[in-house]
């Protein structure tokens, strides 16, 4: 066994937000490198000057600060290192395994065509590498446009064992012939810059997607000439929505950062995530990050692609909800409470409804919270489950006060009786209220026609919690006041 320790890297290009493939793969990564006590590189490949921008950069790591993903050493960035590429780029072209190619479009192009005329897969067919030094002197002097590329040697069958996938065997001759690694200005192209950072950062194991299988021989083919180390590779299957589709938008899977903003939880992703490629080989499916870290291997993971089922994801999400201790659980609701417009924070602990303007206390919130504990599936529901509490007039119709077949008359009578009820309870206890209640309604032909009624005057809603711990909630004076309220409108 290698003694060396583990650098794994996560090398994302900053051209979009965070979506759940790159997410997969930089959860991997930290587990690999958290399991094998190793190293996380954070490497942002941002060559591609066009397409990169800053704001994706910064999506993707407080992405992945918010999730737990924590690196150990960057980020770096490939803009900022072009001088280690040229280092390395100039010892290619000084041994001569790099050459300057003056091929132009057309010349390619017009190649191209001729070998699909003759049922050949594409390739460079290496004009240029043919050419003197004083050839290539001349065409520099005259200001020919050129690109470096790199010998292939032909018919070599590279083999990797990859980490996932097992054996995978490569012939050269399949690549497509010597191949482009840098521009003109010595700035590299994805292959290249990638070999040498993975060396110069001393990276010892690449883990990403089976999308790069394809670069592998390349990066091996750029190592060899370079003649340094090959790392490990371990290519993690494709994600697929449960249609068996390429993974979208239509499948419910937006950036991770959108997963926040709906109200998923962190730990929750972590989780659900984790099991996109991998599973402990149990039927439990809810693991803190400390048990996946303990239990990953990566040698577990699967070679056919992982199905991305939302669902699944929601399920997940409501297990922690209702494992969150509910102080936490509130602090967490807030913050959409206050987007809404629901709450106003005024101080530390200190909200004010915005509708009614009344002053409302974290443990008051804490208690309305506590009644959707169980129910709540994703944070950004509270506020339509939640909203009547803080509302001055509740919006509903007049027919929904009314129990089953029930007549006018006999709604009003019960809601003058829950008038009454309510008026003479002297101590406004919880178990109070509802055995009282309890006790009236059963001496009704039927409970619902005193409770149902109850219900929808104080919280306006078909669905909502139970009448007794609204009531409860709301205080004796303004339960009286919505059921007053609700008289009114019969
Ligand atoms: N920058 C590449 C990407 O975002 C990563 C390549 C790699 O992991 O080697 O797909």
């Amino acid at each position: 066994m290698s003694l060396k320790k583990i650098r794994v890297r996560f090398a994302p290009s900053p051209t979009g937000n965070l979506h759940i493939g790159a997410t997969r793969t930089a959860l991997f990564n930290f587990l690999y490198a958290q399991k094998m006590k190793g190293e996380f590189v954070l490497r942002i490949e941002d060559t591609d000057k066009e397409r990169s921008k800053e704001e994706y950069e910064d999506d993707i790591m407080r992405s992945l600060e918010w999730i737990g993903v924590k690196w150990d050493l960057g980020p770096f960035r490939q803009s900022e290192r072009s001088d280690v590429y040229k280092k390395y780029l100039n010892k290619l072209i000084e041994s001569g395994k790099v050459y300057p190619c003056f091929c132009t479009k057309e010349k390619l192009e017009e190649n191209r065509k001729k070998q699909q005329e003759r049922k050949e897969p594409p390739r460079y067919e290496g004009d240029c590498a043919s050419l003197s030094e004083e050839e290539r002197k001349k065409m520099i002097e005259d200001g020919m446009d050129f690109v470096f590329r790199i010998k292939v040697p032909q018919g070599k069958i590279v083999e990797i064992q990859d980490k996932i996938k097992g054996k995978i065997e490569f012939n050269t001759s399949d690549i497509g012939g010597d191949f482009v690694v840098a521009k003109k200005d010595l700035s590299p192209l994805y292959n290249f810059a990638c070999v040498v950072d993975d060396y110069d950062m001393g990276v010892t194991d690449v883990i990403r997607g089976d999308d790069h299988i394809s670069n592998t021989p390349k990066q091996i083919i750029i190592s060899e000439a370079l003649n340094i180390p090959i790392p490990s590779f371990a290519h993690l299957p494709l994600i697929l929505g449960p249609d068996k589709n390429k993974l979208s938008k239509r499948h419910g899977a937006v950036s991770l950062y959108e997963y926040k903003e709906q109200g998923y939880l962190p730990e929750a992703l972590f989780n659900f995530i984790s099991l996109l490629g991998w599973n402990p080989g149990t039927e439990e499916e809810i693991y803190s990050p400390e048990k996946i870290i303990e239990m990953f291997l990566l040698e577990k993971c699967q070679k056919s692609p992982a199905v991305f089922d939302i669902e699944k994801l929601k399920y997940i999400n409501g297990r922690y909800i209702r494992s969150r201790k509910i102080e936490q659980l509130t602090k967490d609701c807030i913050p959409f409470l206050v987007k809404e417009n629901i709450l106003k924070e005024l101080s530390s602990n200190n909200y004010q409804a915005v509708e009614t303007k009344k002053e409302v206390s974290f443990k008051e919130i804490e208690q309305i919270i506590g009644l959707y504990q169980e129910r709540l599936k994703y944070l950004s529901e509270v506020g339509e489950l939640v909203d009547y509490f803080f509302k001055e007039e509740l919006e509903y119709e007049k027919e929904l006060l009314f129990w089953k077949n029930a007549e006018e008359e006999e709604i009003k009578k019960s809601i003058d009786k829950s008038i009454k009820i309510l008026l003479n309870i002297k101590e406004w206890e919880k178990e109070k209220i509802e055995e009282i209640l309890i006790g009236e309604a059963n001496r009704m032909k039927n409970r619902g026609l005193l409770l149902w009624p109850l219900r929808v005057a104080v919280s306006g809603k078909k669905a909502s919690a139970s009448p007794f711990d609204i009531v409860y909630l709301l205080g004796k004076e303004e339960a009286l006041n919505r059921l007053k309220k609700a008289l009114k409108k019969l």
